[in-house]
């Protein structure tokens, strides 16, 4: 029997509508939720990411600041508008899309955030919880993926994982929070020679390698739950994941489609996060 669909985007839109009644209580009690927006440049994949997420904020009723900087702003212009929004009591939030451009150190930015309105979670404080297992404001995507694996009703704890890609900001935090829920991890990355053996002992496979169908449908094990992050643009302009979905859906229990998987999720968890953040900021 084919692999039943993760639905991503209806999952989302869920946890999108229960936040909006969040946002509307946070409201009426003075405490209206705002996410602050930085985009450095004009990289259109980034402006894309950045609009979809101001968008979304508007229409949970969080409120959004837009902060547009030139290609060419300086790292102490970035710096100083984020000690700004660091101090600003209407903004619980601060992201930082990400790529930078080149003469920008990206740690140093990401440092000078408050962590306590590092609603991507990329702040070292943060990290450094994530990775102590203390509660702390988490990645958002790793974040989504780990709430699309528990939709499938699995039980985590005991089971074999395998995530495909080690960036800081989807494979490392998602191997984490699979560790800390007891699963027993496996980390493939470029220098791992025989990936299909280990893709074929996972009972949870996520692929964050960012190449169309590397993951062969014959490569997973029956039964397994495959969480695709990939998003890679095709030469005809569409959007296509990481693992080769037809063939893998043959074999899997349950799998996310890409897109309409993972990316919805990325998104609710940011608000999420904004949330979280202006609720633990309102108490002080
Ligand atoms: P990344 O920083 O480029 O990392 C890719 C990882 O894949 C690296 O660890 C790399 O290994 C590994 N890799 C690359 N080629 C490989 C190969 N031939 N064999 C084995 N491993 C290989 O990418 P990322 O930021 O994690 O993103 C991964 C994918 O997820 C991309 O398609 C991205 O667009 C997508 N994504 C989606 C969302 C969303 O919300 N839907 C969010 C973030 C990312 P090395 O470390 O050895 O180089």
């Amino acid at each position: 029997m084919p692999a039943a669909i993760i639905d991503g985007k209806a999952m989302a839109l869920k946890i999108r509508e229960a936040l909006t009644r969040e946002v509307s209580d946070l409201t009426a009690r003075g405490v209206r939720p705002g996410l602050a927006v930085v985009l450095v440049g004009q990289n259109p994949a980034s402006q894309v990411y950045v609009r979809m997420k101001r968008k979304a904020c508007e229409k949970a009723g969080i409120v959004s600041f837009a902060h547009d900087l030139p290609a060419d702003a300086s790292e102490e212009a970035l710096l100083e508008l984020i000690s700004k929004l660091c101090a600003d009591v209407s903004v619980h939030g601060i992201l930082v899309q990400l790529p930078l451009p080149e003469h920008i150190d990206e740690m140093r930015v990401l440092e000078a955030i408050d962590p306590a309105k590092d609603v991507d979670g990329f702040h070292p404080l943060n990290v450094g919880f994530l990775g102590l297992g203390e509660p702390c404001l988490q990645p958002c995507t790793p974040a989504g993926i780990m709430e699309l694996i528990e939709s499938t009703g699995t039980k985590i704890e005991g089971k074999r994982a395998c995530v495909i890609g080690r960036s800081n900001i989807v494979g490392k935090p998602v191997a984490m929070m699979l560790l800390a829920r007891n699963a027993t991890v496996t980390i493939c990355h470029s220098k791992t020679p025989d990936i299909a053996q280990e893709v074929g002992r996972a009972d949870i496979v996520v692929a964050a390698v960012g190449r169309p169908g590397f993951v062969k449908g014959e490569w997973i094990k029956p039964g397994a739950v495959v969480i695709d992050v990939g998003t890679n643009r095709l030469s005809d302009g569409s959007l296509t994941g990481d693992v080769e979905f037809a063939g893998a859906r043959e074999r899997a229990r349950a799998i996310t489609p890409a897109p309409g998987g993972v990316g919805p999720m990325t998104i609710a968890m940011l608000l999420k996060n904004t949330v979280e953040a202006a609720t633990a900021l309102s108490k002080g």
